[in-house]
C-alpha cells in the first residue's frame, strides 16, 4: 500500500509546479495579458465570429498551447473589456482586480468565517462598511458582496419576505409593487423566493421613464381598501434601458407612510453616489431598507461583483445566519461571519478586488471617472441630435437612447442595429419600448473617453448615411413596380 501511496505522490506532484515552472508560466500568462490590454484601444467593440472548437478534456497539454485556445476562445463577440463597449452595461473590469484576484486565489483564505481567516474577513468588512458610508445608510446597515445583482436581489428581497413574516398564509395577498422598467433580474428573484404567489403589481412610467407615483399611491389605496398588505415597492436608481432613476425621496415618503420595504436596484447607478451630481440625482436612496450596487459595473471591478446593503442589519441576519453543529469550532460572539449575510458558505475574499483597487487607486481618481462619464453621455446625447437622430430624455445618467426617425423606422433601426455589429468598431446594444426599438449608448467602462464617444458619433453618422441610401434605393423600386 505505502508503494502504491508513494506512486500517486509522485503523479500529483504536477499539480504543484516547481519555481521555474511557475516563473515560466507566470511571465507567458502575464505578457499574454498586458498585450490584450495594451489592444485594447484599437480592437474593435465586437466581433463578429464563431468561437473555435475547444480541445477535449483529457490528456494535459502544453500552458503555451491552452493560451492559444483561450485567446481564440475570447475573440469573439463583445469586446467589454475595452472602451468600446456601451451596450448594455459595460464595465470594464480593472487590471489591478485581476491581480487582487490572483493573490485571493492562489492563497486561497477560506473567507466565509472570521475563524478562519480575520483578515480577509476585515477586508470584506471594510468594503461593506464603506459602501454603507458613501450610500448615508446608518451603521446598523450592513451587506454582503455577491456575484452580482441578481444575487444581491435574491438576498434583499428574501430578507424583506423574512422581515414581513410573507408565509403561506399571507403571501396570496401581499402586494410587491415594480414598474415596467424594473429589471428581469428582480422577477427572478420574486420567483426564487416563492413571491411570485403575490400579487405582482406593475406601475406604468412617465415619459421620463420613471415609475409613475400617482397611479403607485392609487394602487397602493385600493390594495388597502381591498384588505391586502402592501409590503414591498422595488424602486430603480439608473434602469438599464434608458439609465431613469426613480424619485426616490418621494417613494421613501409613500413607504413611510404605509410602513412598506423600500427596496432600491441600484445595481447599475449606485456608485455614481461618489459624484456631487450623482448624490443629488440619488437622494433618498438613504433612505431606503435595502439596495443593491453592481461593483462590476459603476465601480469598474470585472464582472462578478455584486453587492447588497440592508439598512437593519439584524434583519439580514435573521435570515441568512444559520448554524451547524460541525462548524462548532467556529463561532464567535458579536461577530458577522460573511456566511452569516448571504447564500454562501466556502467562498473566497471576493472584496479584495475591489478594496485593492480602491486603496491603490485613491477614491478620487474613481470620483473623476464617473464625473466623465457622465459629461461623455451628455456630449453623445447632444452630437446624436444633432446629427438628425431623435432622442429620448435627456439621461439621468451615463445612458441615454436614439433612433431614426423616418421611414419604416423599426425596420430602420434593426438594419442599424445590425450594421452596428457588422462593423464592430464601437459596441451598441438596442431596447424595444412600448413597440419601438431606441438604440442605448451607455457610457460607464473606465476605457471609455472622449476618442471612442467621438467615434461612435462619426460611426453613426455613416451608418445613417447608408440606412438613407438604401431607403432611397428602396423608395425608387417600389415607384417603378408599381
Ligand atoms: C445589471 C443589472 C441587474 C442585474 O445584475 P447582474 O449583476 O447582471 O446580476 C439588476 N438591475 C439593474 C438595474 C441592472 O442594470
Amino acid at each position: 500500500m505505502i508503494d502504491e501511496i508513494q506512486s500517486l505522490e509522485k503523479l500529483t506532484m504536477f499539480l504543484e509546479p516547481d519555481e521555474k515552472k511557475m516563473r515560466e508560466i507566470s511571465s507567458e500568462a502575464a505578457g499574454y495579458l498586458h498585450k490584450y490590454v495594451l489592444g485594447l484601444s484599437d480592437a474593435k467593440g465586437f466581433v463578429q465570429e464563431s468561437t473555435a472548437d475547444l480541445p477535449s478534456i483529457g490528456e494535459s497539454k502544453s500552458f503555451s498551447n491552452l493560451l492559444t485556445v483561450i485567446d481564440h476562445a475570447y475573440e469573439d463577440g463583445i469586446n467589454s473589456a475595452s472602451g468600446r463597449h456601451l451596450g448594455f452595461i459595460p464595465g470594464g473590469g480593472l487590471w489591478l482586480s485581476g491581480i487582487a484576484d490572483y493573490i485571493a486565489a492562489v492563497t486561497n483564505k477560506y473567507a466565509g468565517v472570521t475563524f478562519s481567516a480575520p483578515g480577509a474577513v476585515k477586508i470584506d468588512k471594510a468594503v461593506i462598511e464603506w459602501m454603507v458610508s458613501i450610500v448615508g445608510y446608518p451603521q446598523t446597515a450592513y451587506g454582503d458582496l455577491t456575484s452580482g445583482g441578481s444575487t444581491a436581489s435574491l438576498i434583499a428581497i428574501q430578507t424583506a419576505r423574512d422581515a414581513f413574516k410573507i408565509n403561506s398564509q399571507n403571501v396570496r395577498s401581499s402586494v410587491i409593487y415594480v414598474s415596467t422598467q424594473t429589471h428581469h433580474s428582480t422577477k427572478k428573484a420574486l420567483h426564487t423566493t416563492g413571491l411570485d404567489e403575490a400579487i405582482l403589481k406593475i406601475i406604468p412610467v412617465d415619459e421620463e421613464y420613471r415609475m409613475d407615483l400617482n397611479i403607485l399611491q392609487k394602487e397602493i389605496s385600493i390594495d388597502q381598501a381591498a384588505g391586502h398588505i402592501p409590503f414591498l415597492v422595488i424602486a430603480s436608481a439608473g434602469t438599464t434601458d434608458t439609465g431613469a432613476i426613480d424619485d426616490l425621496s418621494a417613494i421613501a415618503d409613500i413607504c413611510e407612510k404605509h410602513a412598506i420595504w423600500f427596496h432600491v436596484d441600484a445595481a447599475y447607478g449606485g456608485f455614481f453616489v461618489l459624484t456631487d451630481e450623482g448624490k443629488k440625482k440619488l437622494k433618498g436612496i438613504e433612505r431606503s431598507d435595502s439596495l443593491i450596487m453592481d461593483p462590476h459595473k459603476s465601480l469598474f471591478i470585472p464582472y462578478g461583483s455584486g453587492a447588497v446593503l440592508i439598512r437593519d442589519r439584524k434583519k439580514l441576519l435573521d435570515s441568512f445566519s444559520f448554524r451547524a453543529n460541525y462548524l462548532h469550532d467556529v463561532y464567535a460572539e458579536e461577530v458577522i461571519d460573511p456566511a452569516d449575510t448571504g447564500l454562501e458558505l466556502s467562498r473566497h475574499n471576493r472584496a479584495l478586488r475591489i478594496w485593492l483597487p480602491l486603496q491603490f487607486h485613491g477614491i478620487d481618481v474613481f470620483k473623476a471617472a464617473l464625473k466623465e462619464k457622465l459629461l461623455l453621455c451628455r456630449y453623445f446625447f447632444d452630437e446624436i441630435a444633432k446629427a438628425g437622430f431623435e432622442t429620448g430624455p435627456a439621461p439621468h445618467l451615463s445612458v441615454c437612447i436614439f433612433r431614426y426617425p423616418e421611414g419604416d423606422e423599426n425596420a430602420i433601426n434593426q438594419m442599424l442595429v445590425d450594421d452596428i455589429k457588422k462593423e464592430g468598431t464601437v459596441y451598441l446594444s438596442s431596447t424595444k419600448m412600448k413597440g419601438k426599438i431606441w438604440i442605448r449608448c451607455a457610457v460607464l467602462s473606465h476605457r471609455t473617453h472622449f476618442r471612442v464617444i467621438d467615434l461612435c458619433i462619426r460611426m453613426m453618422i455613416r451608418l445613417k448615411q447608408k440606412v438613407t441610401q438604401n431607403e432611397k434605393i428602396v423608395l425608387k423600386q417600389n415607384v417603378r413596380a408599381e
